[in-house]
């Protein structure tokens, strides 16, 4: 590994802090940075199938990729959407978006995290300036003379007391923490985390269906938790589709246990077979769900970005969208601090980053634990009122077209 000092390092090699580096990186060519990552393994995406882990990426993460120089790759293999439709199931009311609304071609794409992940990887491996290190999970720093030191897990028992270990240290002016919802560096700045379970698990696969998805992203809303129909393209038809099925998590250990004809049936009943027969199911992953907010977003030279600051619900499909916001709003700030002088780890950078990113990401968080609440509620009178302001929403376009606008914007 190359022990150079580094001025900017990510920890965390997903989708969050692959596009926080190369945005930095295409940004300030100047800045030398690197990307420690845990796993060994690059992401990978097949040929031949879908991967069952998808988002739906708002015109503004679209944006971000662009500008970082990886949007190419996935525009390739992302699905537009023109409409979504979302119903209550307890009840008649629902809501139909549509990119006429606005006048723009599509809402969003949904695409694989695995090609979003492999295309800012390949993006990252052009850049002079980027390290990517895979394989280093860190365990342990220390701070001096204004640097942090990191030091990785080791495996290893075979070495000189001290010796290699420290050989190994990367040493950096700024360290960024998106190494997810279980995040090391938010433990190790002793961060305090507000931290909801949410008592539902998401059960993920991919499905094909017998009636085309119409590149609409459907939704319907179940007593028990929301069902998501994402549609996907990039392989030949308009038939495959991507389901997230957020559920309590008594049904879900029920789904889990079903081999996949009793879960496609299930799923069909669940969705009143809004595309027909689901004639085929792909393998299936699930995610018990949380709701998580770090009470700082940062610490002495260090902060937090993606899922280590915030985890969300994936109803409104924002987790990712929220991040690459992270992202956009701490390259903006860096690059103040560049121009004004500041030190890259200044804390008035720091806390004009959080000032900015944390009000806007609580209030997301509270509407969606908002949504799942009034979605769950059975009684007559919550019903009524779901029903009756999915209904006043559909019948507005006014009101329409101001949801739409400032969901693309997250
Ligand atoms: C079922 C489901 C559906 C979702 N759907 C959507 C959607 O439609 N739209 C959307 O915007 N979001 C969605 N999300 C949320 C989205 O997937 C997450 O917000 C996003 O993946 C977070 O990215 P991240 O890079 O911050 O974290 P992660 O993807 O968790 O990446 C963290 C990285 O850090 C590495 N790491 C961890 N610890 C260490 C360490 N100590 N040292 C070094 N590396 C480390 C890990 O190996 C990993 O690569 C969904 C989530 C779920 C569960």
């Amino acid at each position: 590994m190359n022990r150079k000092r580094q001025d900017i390092t990510i920890v965390g090699g997903g989708m969050v802090g692959m596009a926080q580096a190369a945005l930095l990186a295409v940004r300030h060519p100047q800045l030398q940075l690197s990307v420690l990552e845990a796993a060994t393994e690059a992401p990978q995406v097949p040929d031949e199938h879908y991967d069952a882990r998808v988002v739906a990426l708002t015109q503004a993460s679209r944006d971000l990729l662009e500008e970082a120089g990886a949007w190419g790759e996935i525009g390739l293999r992302a699905c537009p959407y023109t409409e979504m439709r979302v119903w209550d199931a307890e009840g008649t009311g629902s809501v139909c978006f549509n990119s006429r609304d606005v006048q723009l071609p599509n809402l969003g794409h949904i695409v694989e995290n695995g090609v979003v992940a492999a295309a800012l990887r390949a993006r990252l491996e052009a850049l002079p300036n980027v390290e990517l290190v895979s394989g280093f999970r860190l365990e342990s720093w220390w701070r001096d003379c204004g640097h942090w030191h990191l030091q990785p897990r080791s495996g290893r028992t075979d070495m000189p007391e001290g010796l290699e270990e420290r050989a190994e240290v990367v040493r950096t002016r700024l360290l960024i923490g998106a190494d997810g919802a279980r995040s090391k560096v938010r433990d190790l700045l002793r961060i305090r985390c507000q931290d909801t379970d949410y008592h539902q698990t998401a059960l993920v696969c991919v499905v094909r269906c017998a009636k085309p998805h119409r590149h609409t992203a459907w939704q319907r809303f179940l007593k028990t938790g929301p069902l998501a129909f994402l549609p996907l393209a990039g392989l030949g038809d308009d038939n495959h589709c991507a389901v997230v099925w957020s559920a309590d998590e008594e049904l879900a250990r029920e789904l889990v246990m079903l081999d996949d004809a009793a879960f496609a049936l299930s799923l069909e009943k669940a969705f009143e077979s809004a595309l027909g027969k689901v004639e085929f199911v792909g393998d299936r992953l699930s995610f018990p769900l949380r709701a998580r907010h770090a009470e700082s977003y940062f610490g002495p030279g260090a902060v937090l970005v993606g899922d280590a600051a915030h985890n969300i619900h994936p109803l409104a499909g924002q987790g990712v969208n929220l991040g690459l916001q992270d992202v956009r709003v701490l390259s903006d700030e860096i690059g103040r601090a560049l121009k004004r002088g500041l030190g890259l780890a200044d804390p008035s950078v720091l806390a004009r980053y959080q000032r900015r990113r944390r009000g806007d990401n609580a209030i997301t968080l509270k509407a969606m634990s908002t949504f799942k609440s009034l979605f769950g509620a059975g009684d007559l009178h919550w019903r009524w009122l779901r029903n009756t302001g999915l209904s006043m929403v559909d019948a507005s376009p006014m009101l329409k077209k101001r949801i739409i606008l400032r969901a693309m914007a997250v």
